[in-house]
């Protein structure tokens, strides 16, 4: 504006070309602010995410078919509900070797161009332990909160793909990891797609899990759809965030093995070098909202790539 101002006071004579750069240099500011308000949007906000996380974490242990998961489900849903956004309830009673659990995946469905559909998931439950208070700020609790934030997020952008934001229950173990006790949540949303036709439309799975750690570093997992991991790891990468992106590769059992099972390119980002992990340190104290930016910066980079490479497959 100020270069204009003295270009005005130089070529007074030159008045067309005075009003035309005006013009220009106007609808130019409004261009300009225009992107920066999108970009705005379109932020990743951590300090939302780490208020949501917070707040579930002071609901306390929040085991499947637990009064305090069903607290957790009522805080999640208002959540969504302020920003615009509805959560199906996807509920069936499971048998675990504790007997028949209550439990209910989270669906939140955000239209995108497209009706093929990228689902992003992370569990909700925190594992059931007798013996000690486990309140899984980062297990259990970082998911939860991540979906919440980058729900409102993705409601802004224009998404080329439908988005699935999947809450899933019963990830962990009623008792231990093995068998068939563990992954309920992510087993019952692939067996229900696959019954009523919808799995056709799911081009790829995004899972997070346990993505609070205040020291975040987090593997590739072998078992993850490698064009996938390619594209958040070598993003990461280009963002100099690849000290939380790490090239090693671990190999995770986790909720994207039954997405993997059915053809579904899956991938798991997840920290396992978690010290707190299940023990009694999984608190506030070990967790970061930094490690919740970190992931939402990728994520949301990812998409575009995730997007074009899904929507062609
Ligand atoms: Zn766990």
């Amino acid at each position: 504006m100020r270069r204009f101002s003295t270009q005005r006071s130089q070529r007074s004579p030159r008045k067309p070309i005075k009003v035309f750069s005006a013009i220009f240099a106007f609808s130019v500011l409004i261009i300009v602010s225009a992107i920066s308000v999108s970009t705005q949007t379109l932020k990743f906000e951590s300090s939302r995410a780490w208020e949501h996380l917070r707040q579930m974490v002071a609901i306390g242990p929040r085991p499947a078919g637990s009064p305090a998961i069903e607290q957790t489900r009522k805080y999640i849903k208002d959540e969504l509900a302020k920003i615009g956004l509805k959560a199906a309830e996807q509920a069936w009673d499971d048998e675990t070797p504790l007997g028949k659990v209550h439990m209910v995946n989270l669906i939140v469905t955000i239209p995108g161009a497209s009706k093929d559909r990228l689902a992003v998931t992370g569990h909700y439950d925190t594992k059931l332990f007798r013996e000690f208070r486990f309140v899984g700020a980062s297990d259990g609790g970082s998911s939860a909160a991540f979906l919440i934030e980058f729900a409102r997020v993705l409601k802004s952008r224009r998404n080329r793909l439908t988005v699935d934001l999947v809450f899933l229950d019963g990830e962990e173990a009623v008792i231990e990891w093995r068998g068939k006790d563990n992954t309920y949540g992510s087993r019952h949303y692939v067996e229900t797609a696959k019954r009523d036709g919808t799995l056709s439309t799911l081009k790829a799975m995004i899972l997070v899990d346990m993505i609070g750690d205040r020291d975040l570093g987090m593997r590739k997992d072998s078992n993850s759809t490698p064009w996938l991991a390619d594209i958040i790891w070598g993003q990461a990468a280009k963002m100099k965030l690849d000290r939380a992106f790490l090239p090693a590769l671990t190999t995770v059992e986790d909720d994207h093995l039954p997405f993997l099972a059915a053809g579904i390119p899956s991938v798991d980002i997840i920290d396992l070098d978690y010290e707190a992990w299940h023990t009694p340190r999984d608190t506030l104290d070990a967790v970061s909202a930094r490690s919740l930016q970190v992931v939402g910066d990728v994520l949301l980079a990812s998409l575009p790539q995730i997007e074009a490479r899904a929507l062609t497959h």
